[in-house]
């Protein structure tokens, strides 16, 4: 065994932060982990082996990363915080197989970073307690970029857990519902209790596993769907024949016929549409404008 800090201490969490002159910086939502069994259980949930390439964003002073580097795993880790990246630097340098990399996660070129892990064909892992501030653009990122990952072990703060599971008829179903269900399989593994952190923050969390799923749409329907979904949830109180007459230059008389295809009522809200009927909306309405032009 290394003779690493155990970082899930709270002390000697502090005595690293005391070393390097550190303190929690709440505007980067900065919330450790201190609880070694809550790092097990989502280290475990993202079946980490030998070799294997995993991405890690927000490593923060390194509980997941520690953990996953002891298991061996090739590790490309994403930390914004200057501070951070140089005490990571000290405590990853006996796995040479860990890569740090001090950047702003919404701005990395998710094509360029898998590559760079996993150059070709080849699974490769997304881990993350995410910074509660950057998790929406975060995702919507990962989704522009067709979710290029076998699978995801995500913490989020719990209401965003739930709106991005969320299925048709629920109240938290939205855009980034159906997005999520177009490119991954989502379920809430477990919840995480507030006081496993430090600083504790105000709001619980979930743990989330993401999968994907085969994508039915090409490229560019794919824009189109979500154009067709925004422009649905932006009104949500609207029904999709009025959404879909303020998104294009079609008839309305036409837009029922192509709803009717579906089949979908011209009076149904968005909210109860199921990303199937979301994406078979978006072909037959592509069809039709690449004839029509
Ligand atoms: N993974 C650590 C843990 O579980 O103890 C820290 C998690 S903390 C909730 C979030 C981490 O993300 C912090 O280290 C913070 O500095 C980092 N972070 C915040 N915004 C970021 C961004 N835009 N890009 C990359 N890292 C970011």
């Amino acid at each position: 065994m290394d003779e690493k800090p155990d970082v899930t201490s709270p002390r000697e969490l502090n005595a690293l932060f005391q070393k390097y002159g550190l303190q929690p910086r709440r505007h980067m939502g900065q919330n450790f982990l201190i609880d070694a069994n809550i790092v097990r259980k989502i280290v475990n949930a993202a079946e980490i082996k030998t070799g294997d390439a995993v991405i890690e964003v927000g490593p923060g002073a390194g509980a997941l990363t520690l953990s996953m580097a002891r298991k061996r795993a090739r590790l490309l880790v994403i930390e914004i915080d200057r501070g951070l990246t140089r005490l990571l630097g000290d405590l990853l340098e006996p796995w040479p197989q860990v890569t740090i990399l001090e950047q702003d996660a919404l701005h990395v070129s998710w094509d360029k970073q898998v590559e760079q892990i996993k150059p070709g064909q080849g699974n490769i892992k997304l881990i993350s307690n995410l910074p509660y501030k950057i998790s929406g653009p975060f995702m919507y990122n990962l989704f522009k970029a067709k979710f290029p990952f076998s699978m995801a072990v995500l913490m989020f703060q719990k209401e965003v857990a739930r709106r991005l599971v969320a299925g048709p008829g629920d109240p938290d179903y939205s855009t980034m519902s159906v997005l999520c269900r177009y490119y991954c399989e989502g379920k809430i593994l477990f919840d995480v209790s507030k006081n496993v952190f430090f600083p504790r923050p105000k709001v619980g969390s979930a743990v989330l596993k993401l999968v994907p799923r085969r994508k039915d749409l090409t490229g560019k329907e794919e824009k189109l769907l979500w154009e067709i979904v925004q422009g649905a949830f932006q009104q949500r109180r609207k029904t999709i024949l009025n959404s879909m007459d303020r998104l294009f230059d079609i008839s309305r008389n036409r837009l029922t016929e192509l709803l009717e295809k579906v089949p979908l009522s011209p009076a149904a809200r968005p909210e109860e549409l199921s990303v199937g009927e979301f994406a078979k909306l978006t072909r037959i309405t592509y069809n039709y404008l690449n004839k029509a032009n």
